[in-house]
């Protein structure tokens, strides 16, 4: 074996890229990231990001003593910090929040997809389509929620669900689920039937009403609208369990549907609920649920070799603690606020393009990453 063919080998081993090698240093190391069944390009295909809503490193650790010491989080080898604070206040809501990673701008709490002047910036799910991606968004709140809402609408107030719903139409979105169904069609401010208007635009639109999504069997060749609830789908709790099913179809619908790849965005929306409760039990289900998906999106991403995975929250929710007489099967926990706190937020990242979000940045550097691993 020459030395070419030597190097070779331990390149492929190692899942490295042969632009990290060096030609002319045998001894030069190279770091073996994870057992990943292809060579590792530099630059993503597709990116999915999941956010976890309020899921801050309290919620975090939590979930992962209530999980039997173990979370799907673990095997991210990047994690970075965040900033999460509004153009407004130091402490974001998620309407500010999910403004930061779509749109790349600091803004005040309650905006949705526009600027502190409430003037409209593109988001990266709309960037991706126009540069001919797929796109998809999967929730569980209301699609209309200020997370999913701050990446395909632009409304002045995150209240604003109505006119949030209508700005689907604005967009070629090819696959979404969440709830919210009475936003698209049993609407109070006009009588605008959005379920119809998406059909004429070749959507395939149905719901909780009509059919159990595990029953559906999605039609590739067109696209794809499904609502889970008639407004806010229920806590994991009591017996919401469509998040994994959701993601599992949305990643096989996604797969291949545009050669240029695909932008996904997840969201855990009621890690957040539970911590405006003050309730340690909802926060832990919702967690290892998110943790269940993230585990999920990470093989698919492992066998795919071309996506990026992020995996990061808007903000932290609760002043969540865990305290004395913790053990590791139970936990004395407290809240400081039934509202959000200012603390920095942790980010995880796996795949092509990942080594960007190590260290500490703004939120809204997170958009500018993720558009230059695209390459837009
Ligand atoms: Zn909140």
């Amino acid at each position: 074996m020459n030395i070419k063919t030597l190097l070779f080998a331990i390149i492929i081993f190692f899942g490295c890229t042969p632009k990290n090698a060096t030609t002319n240093n045998q001894n030069s190391r190279t770091t073996p990231t994870s057992s990943i069944s292809k060579v590792m390009k530099t630059k993503p295909k597709n990116i999915i990001l999941l956010v976890g809503d309020g899921m801050g490193l309290t919620q975090i650790t939590a979930g992962m003593y209530m999980n039997g010491n173990k979370l799907n989080l673990e095997k991210f080898p990047i994690t970075g910090l965040h900033k999460s604070y509004a153009y407004d206040n130091l402490v974001t809501d998620s309407a500010a929040g999910a403004t930061a990673f779509a749109c790349g701008v600091k803004t005040y709490n309650g905006a949705i997809g526009v600027d502190h002047d409430t003037i409209p910036i593109k988001t990266i799910l709309e960037e991706a389509e126009e540069n001919g991606l797929a796109t998809g968004m999967v929730a569980t709140s209301t699609i209309v929620h200020a997370t999913p809402g701050s990446f395909i609408a632009h409304q002045k107030q995150r209240r604003m669900y109505e006119e949030i719903a209508a700005d689907f139409l604005k967009t070629d979105i090819d696959i979404f689920i969440g709830g919210g169904k009475k936003f698209f069609n049993n609407r109070e401010s006009d009588d605008r039937d959005l379920y119809a208007e998406l059909r004429a635009k070749g959507y395939v639109m149905s719901d909780f009403f009509e059919k159990d999504l595990e029953d559906i069997q999605i039609d590739k060749t067109k696209k794809f609208g499904y609502l889970t609830a008639n407004k806010d789908p229920l806590p994991v709790a009591q017996g919401r369990d469509y998040l994994m099913p959701a993601t599992l179809k949305t990643l096989d619908f996604l797969d291949n549907r545009s050669d240029k790849g695909f932008f996904l965005m997840i969201e855990g929306s009621q890690i957040d609920w539970g911590g405006h409760a003050n309730n340690s039990d909802y926060i832990v289900t919702e967690m290892i649920e998110f943790d269940n998906v993230i585990g999920e999106v990470l093989k698919y991403a492992k066998e795919d070799g071309e996506t990026l995975v992020i995996v990061t929250a808007d903000h932290e929710t609760g002043g969540y603690a865990i305290n004395k007489g913790s053990t590791r099967d139970s936990l004395v926990t407290a809240f400081t606020t039934d509202y959000h706190t200012a603390v920095m937020i942790p980010v995880f990242a796996y795949g092509p393009g990942s080594e960007a979000f190590s260290g500490i940045y703004e939120n809204t550097a997170i958009y500018d990453k993720m558009k230059s691993a695209f390459g837009f």
